[in-house]
């Protein structure tokens, strides 16, 4: 019998959404007289796009407002030129514990296929390239002996660390009572503590050099790239680790971006309310609503929503899906709908950094093989170096090929801030051609490069959160502020959904469950409330909620 998948089943709240949504009788619904009653969604990204869709099949009316690009986070830019050649400037790579989003991308008819990560057989081969040294292999076996201890170790950190055979095991039987067993005491260990303060105290590690934690830094586990995560408050790696966000990931052909666009466009089968044949575009004749410049509470209680050209629509209800550093930079909120130790946690959100560069190739090259080696000419990399992550996207024998030249984070992404696409290109050339210095890949670019710096983009601030030591609090305060019913009246209607809310941010999936919690907020305010059959996640709070540590 092959074991259940392991899914974004908490672990600070473990509650399954994927099973609420997939349940027959439905999430939810609201009474007849609420029909057609207006709620405002700041941000069309997935978090925004999930609240809209699944508000309006309870009969609501969404009303979306977006003040950049359509898609938010999960952007897939086209390649000018090219017939759907594409680069995911946002989300690229998605977990199948990331049931939620795989179930949106079902119903959509979205295909998929492995992601090609390092020493993954969708990637067929990697380079590693670490103090000028470089190591080809196409499955980790094929590394130096070091590699092999560095991933023994880790394993036997989480082990000794965070009971970690255990805690997935409970995660993966859904069992609420075990994984808090089990993550109650780690989260009291841990929310003060780094990355890198687990990885030196650990003893798997304490026997192995200091060279063992840069390589562990460089290849991580899954992915790659992992220093970058360093001074991040432990908490959140176990989580990524705990509930294999790190693992089995897939793209998303043609692009993530057809996710937000394809709910936009959809119209589900089963709906209250509407007429057959209704979808967001239609609700919305077409367009979102231009961006928001300030919330204020207005006329009878009700909350009132200003657009960028002045327009002001009144609701019982909004939901801000936007990165929170917007409601005080971007967006005029009134203080007191917000209490003030939530405030303080929004404002103490840290954001990390992250820049990509891509180019379009005339073909997959790097599949041609060595003659004297037998290798492939080029591999996925990870290096040292400026790229730190150089990943190949094979589109098929009659379809341009794309690199990622570089992805990185924190100060590695801040290297290319003030730079233009052009040098970003020439200087990810330069540090590759020391790695493969018989390619020309500059001899296969055709088009213009893409890139981008996610912190440069006022409609964003920053890439995504990265929790630090001690945040645990302030992620405690914004995920639980969908419970409203215990907040004073002026602090009630604004619900916070998204990525950084999220007690995983960086990862779709986040994004997605807290616009469900939303969704869960609204449809109890409104006076609605889920199937006896189907207890939603304000239902079953009471028994589950994340442990407070103030309590
Ligand atoms: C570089 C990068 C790599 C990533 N990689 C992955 C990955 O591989 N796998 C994965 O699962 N996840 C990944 N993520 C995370 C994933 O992309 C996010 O979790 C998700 O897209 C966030 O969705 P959201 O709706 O919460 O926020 P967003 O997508 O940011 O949506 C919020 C929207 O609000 C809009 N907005 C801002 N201000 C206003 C205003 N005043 N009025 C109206 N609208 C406003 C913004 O323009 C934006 O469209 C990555 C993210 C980045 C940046």
């Amino acid at each position: 019998m092959t074991e259940p998948q392991i899914t974004l089943f908490g672990p600070d709240f473990p509650f399954a959404y994927d099973d609420w949504l997939a349940h027959p009788d439905g999430i939810g619904s609201v009474p007849t007289e609420a029909h057609g009653t207006e709620v405002a969604i700041i941000g069309s990204g997935i978090s925004g796009l999930v609240c809209a869709y699944e508000l309006m099949r309870m009969g609501l009316k969404p009303v979306v407002y977006e003040s950049g690009q359509f898609g938010g986070r999960l952007r897939s830019q086209p390649f000018e030129g090219a017939d759907g050649v594409i680069a995911e400037l946002g989300g690229m790579r998605f977990p199948l514990s990331s049931q939620c989003f795989w179930s949106y991308a079902e119903k959509l008819g979205l295909e998929a296929q492995d992601f090609p990560n390092p020493l993954t057989k969708a990637a067929g081969s990697t380079v590693i390239d670490i103090e000028g040294q470089s190591y080809y292999a196409e499955t980790a076996a094929d590394l130096p002996q070091i590699f092999q201890e560095v991933m023994r170790a880790w394993d036997d950190a989480l082990e000794e660390g965070a009971n970690f055979s255990a805690l997935k095991a409970a995660i993966r039987a859904k069992d609420p009572k075990r994984v808090r067993e089990i993550w109650e005491p780690i989260t009291r260990a841990w929310d003060e503590r780094s990355f890198y303060d687990f990885l030196t105290t650990s003893e798997a590690f304490a026997n192995l050099s200091f060279h063992h934690r840069e390589v562990f830094g460089q290849v991580g586990f899954g992915t790659g790239g992992w220093d970058s995560d360093f001074p991040n408050s432990m908490l959140e790696i176990l989580r990524v680790n705990a509930t294999e966000q790190d693992d089995d990931q897939r793209y998303i052909v043609g692009g993530v971006e057809q996710l937000p666009q394809g709910l936009w466009r959809r119209s589900p089968e089963k709906m209250a309310h509407w007429p057959v044949g209704t979808s967001l575009s239609s609700l919305h004749g077409g367009a979102t609503k231009a961006g928001v410049s300030r919330i204020f509470r207005g006329v009878g209680d009700r909350l009132a929503v200003t657009d960028q050209w002045g327009r002001m629509r009144s609701y019982d209800a909004v939901i801000a899906t936007c990165q929170s550093w917007l409601l005080t930079t971007a967006i005029e909120t009134e203080e007191n709908l917000i209490g003030a130790k939530l405030w303080q946690a929004l404002d103490r959100t840290r954001y990390m950094q992250s820049s990509k560069t891509f180019v379009m190739v005339d073909r997959p090259f790097w599949k041609d093989k060595d003659p004297k080696t037998g290798r492939d000419t080029m591999s996925m990399t990870l290096t040292d170096r400026l790229t730190r992550g150089t990943y190949l996207f094979d589109n098929g024998p009659d379809k341009p090929g794309v690199i990622c030249l570089s992805y990185s984070w924190m100060t590695d992404a801040n290297k290319m801030l003030p730079l233009p696409v052009e040098k970003r290109v020439e200087l990810a050339l330069s540090a590759l051609s020391k790695i493969y210095p018989n390619i020309d890949i500059a001899s296969h670019i055709i088009g213009d490069p893409i890139t981008i710096n996610w912190e440069a983009d006022d409609n964003f601030l920053g890439a995504f959160k990265g929790a630090l030591p001690g945040h645990y609090r302030y992620n405690w305060r914004m995920f639980s502020h969908f419970m409203q019913s215990g907040l004073p009246p002026e602090e009630r209607g604004l619900f916070l959904a998204g990525d950084g809310v999220s007690w995983t941010p960086a990862w779709a999936e986040g994004a997605v469950q807290t616009g469900l919690n939303a969704v869960w907020g609204v449809m109890t305010q409104f006076g609605g409330r889920c199937a006896p059959s189907n207890p939603g996640p304000g239902d079953v709070w009471a028994e589950r909620a994340p442990v407070d540590l103030d309590a």
